[in-house]
């Protein structure tokens, strides 16, 4: 059985080589598995793609994608999965916060607990801003009540996947990718790993509270259409509210006259429902402007330089 690795790294040039030795380590102990491990570069600016060139020249298990530019880490992950000819597919961090020592317990989860797909999931957030992860787990119960896919609260990107759901995954050609959900979106019977938060080996996190705030975004965005749906509704409701109301308003006229008054009440309804258009307009912009992006079609990445695949003939992959 051939397991790929793939490992998406940004300004990661420090952790290479510490990545490829810890999971050399695990994985040269299991028996009648063999694995590749595939590095993309997403458009690092330090030595990141040396590093991988020296690591891939050394060895046959070890192929590497360099990028042009950097196009984020869900265009890494697509690169590196599509280039994957595993029988199954692991996705991990470079930073060795996705812990190596989970892998064997995924692999016989696949092949002996027959898990077409095994997840993990931080059951802590120890180490991460207090902020931030409340943040986090209003995000993952607001998307959870808007779409129909479920997506776990702390759920990583590191997970293992068998072929049939990396090929199902791999036909969902949309740009905006959020593949957290997108790898929910497939089913499959699958299993999910807990471990306890780990902190980053070297280096430092690539992610800011507006990078992730606007990932949040994204991944509600491309998952339900249900915000759009909330527009309808309140506009309903207000429509509704001030036909009654004009009925009021007509009422008093023809009782008690028009005595000019209610400044107050017409500039706070005039400034509530100028905003309420506003948001509803941001809303529907951040449909359009995604409905723009998926017509250009445009590709996900674009590949500067790439190592050659060693052999298609898998008996010829050789650990080191
Ligand atoms: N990464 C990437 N492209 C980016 C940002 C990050 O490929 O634009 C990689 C990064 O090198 C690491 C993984 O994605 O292997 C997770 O990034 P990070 O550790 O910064 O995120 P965190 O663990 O804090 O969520
Ligand atoms: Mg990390």
């Amino acid at each position: 059985m051939l397991v790929s690795i793939v490992v998406p790294c940004y300004n990661e040039e420090k952790s290479i080589k510490l990545f490829y030795n810890e999971i050399h380590n695990v994985l040269k102990t299991l028996e009648g598995i063999e694995y590749e491990c595939i590095f993309v570069n997403d458009g690092s600016k330090d030595t990141t793609e040396n590093e991988m060139r020296e690591l891939s020249e050394s060895l046959t298990n070890v192929r590497f994608i360099s990028f042009s530019r950097n196009f984020g880490k869900e265009a890494a992950m697509l690169a590196g999965i599509e280039a994957a000819r595993g029988d199954a597919v692991v996705l991990m961090d470079v930073d060795l916060q996705d812990p190596p020592g989970l892998l064997p317990q995924m692999i016989e989860d696949w092949l002996i607990g027959g898990y077409d797909v095994v997840y993990t999931r931080r059951s802590t957030r120890s180490g991460e801003p207090p902020l931030r992860s409340w943040f986090a787990g209003q995000f993952y119960k607001l998307i959870n009540k808007m779409s129909d896919v479920h997506i776990v609260d702390g759920a990583r990107d590191y997970r293992l996947m068998d072929r049939k759901a990396v090929d199902s995954f791999l036909r969902l050609r949309e740009r905006n990718r959020f593949a957290k959900g997108l790898f929910m979106w497939g089913g499959y019977k699958s299993k999910c790993i807990e471990f306890e938060n780990v902190e980053r080996a070297v280096g430092s996190t690539s992610w800011s509270f507006w990078k992730l705030f606007h990932y949040a975004i994204d991944g509600i965005v491309s998952f339900t259409i249900s915000p759009l749906r909330w527009a309808t509704y309140f506009g309903l409701l207000t429509a509704i509210t001030s036909f009654f109301y004009m009925f009021y308003v007509i009422f008093k006229k023809l009782m008690f006259g028009n005595p000019v008054s209610g400044y107050a009440s017409i500039v706070t309804i005039l400034l509530f429902f100028g905003g309420i258009q506003l948001i509803f307009l941001g809303i529907i912009g951040e449909y359009i402007g995604r409905i723009f992006i998926e017509v250009k079609g445009r590709p996900n990445y674009i590949i500067k330089e790439e190592s050659s695949i060693p052999s298609k003939n898998r008996k010829t992959m050789v650990k080191k």
